[in-house]
């Protein structure tokens, strides 16, 4: 029996691959640590808890003697590491609160791991999730590869490149067997509505503004978070140690163009008029250090583990928008507290 430590499972991406692992391989032990920041929800991942397999602990990665005790105590074969704080906006009024949590947090991790694996690599595996957006950003033509060099250009891509480096660092010096994978947008149901897609869909429901930063022409390339975490479990289970992945959806968005979009299908759903939820576009002041285009090339990936995303983005942004739609108590409970006063000092005063 294999037991795996799933950090960050509360939150967005790591909810569905806590769902995924527990669901799909009962023969695991999945421990879920999550600290439950504004971020993470135990809604999430309700409909599992009850499940023999699965067990939830509530730990903070930041705290060093906390991980080194728990990894001593647990003994895990496998680490699938996805706790971070992971909005861009928030590292730039705070990017401590990033290189504690991404950096420092990453670090306690990979002592832990060390300490209790020594120099056995037999069954054992660091994963670690990790951006796209640790390479930069590309001009109008491109992709990034698994050999782009790193220009990070905002505190939470800075934080993230900071502890890939120190995974890969260990996996050098210490021969921790580890693998990284390099992934772009992902939207879907769990989606924290401070990111743009959730965001919007809020908004238009409640008839808000869209906050759309500067023009509009910053590209993104966006993914469902459900072909994520299949990537990630093919990764884990068959990817080399010491190996970067990309991952990405071959679905690249001006953003502008993915509101409208949003707009068309908010506009049928709400059964509003075409063109009602569009009038409520606003163009704010520009993120700073905004990255133009991300666009991923995610040749290895499809290659060598034969991954490729399962639906279309028509598909899942509808179920996206319908996951939305018919969860307004998540939305609520989500939207209330610590997150309203955030939005509000974030967009109110734009
Ligand atoms: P999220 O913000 O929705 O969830 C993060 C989770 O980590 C939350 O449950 C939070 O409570 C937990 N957490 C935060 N600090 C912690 C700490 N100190 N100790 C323990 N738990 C802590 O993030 P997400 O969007 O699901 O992203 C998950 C991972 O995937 C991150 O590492 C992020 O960098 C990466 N990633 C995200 C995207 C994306 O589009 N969202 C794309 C590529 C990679």
């Amino acid at each position: 029996m294999k037991k795996i430590l799933i950090t960050g499972g509360a939150g967005f991406i790591g909810s569905h691959v806590v769902r995924r692992f527990v669901t799909r391989y009962p023969a695991y032990q999945i421990v879920n640590l999550d600290a439950l920041t504004y971020a993470g929800n135990l809604e999430n991942i309700a409909d599992i808890e009850h499940l023999p397999n699965y067990r939830f602990v509530k730990g903070d990665i930041t705290d060093v003697d906390f991980i080194m005790a728990f990894f001593q105590k647990e003994s895990f074969d496998g680490v699938i590491h996805l706790a971070a704080e992971s909005h861009v906006d928030r590292s730039i009024t705070d990017p401590l609160a990033f290189v504690r949590t991404n950096v420092m947090g990453t670090m306690n991790l990979l002592n832990a791991a060390r300490a209790l694996w020594g120099n056995v690599k037999e069954g054992k595996r660091f994963y670690h999730v990790s951006t796209d957006e640790v390479y930069g950003t590309l001009g109008e033509t491109g992709l990034f590869t698994e050999t782009t060099p790193y220009a990070p250009n905002s505190p939470y891509s800075a934080s993230k490149a900071a502890s890939d480096h120190f995974v890969r660092a260990y996996g050098e010096t210490y021969g921790l067997p580890y693998v990284i994978t390099n992934c772009s947008n992902n939207y879907g149901p769990n989606h924290f509505p401070e990111k743009l897609i959730p965001l919007f869909i809020h908004n238009i429901i409640h008839n808000r503004p869209l906050p759309v930063y500067g023009d509009g022409n910053y590209t993104r390339d966006w993914l469902y978070v459900l072909d994520h975490a299949v990537a990630i479990d093919l990764v884990f289970h068959a990817g080399k140690n010491h190996e970067t992945y990309n991952i990405g959806g071959f679905n690249e968005w001006k953003n502008i163009d993915l509101v409208r979009l949003l707009c068309e299908k908010m506009d049928v759903k709400l059964h509003r008029e075409p063109g009602t939820s569009a009038q409520l576009i606003t163009f704010v002041k520009d993120r700073p250090g905004h990255d133009l285009r991300y666009a991923i090339d995610a040749g290895k990936i499809n290659r060598e583990l034969g991954w490729q995303p399962s639906v279309t983005f028509e598909e899942g942004l509808e179920a996206t928008i319908d996951w939305f739609l018919t969860h307004e108590e998540w939305l609520s409970h989500v939207t209330s507290g610590e997150y309203q006063r955030y939005y509000e000092a974030q967009y109110m005063n734009s």
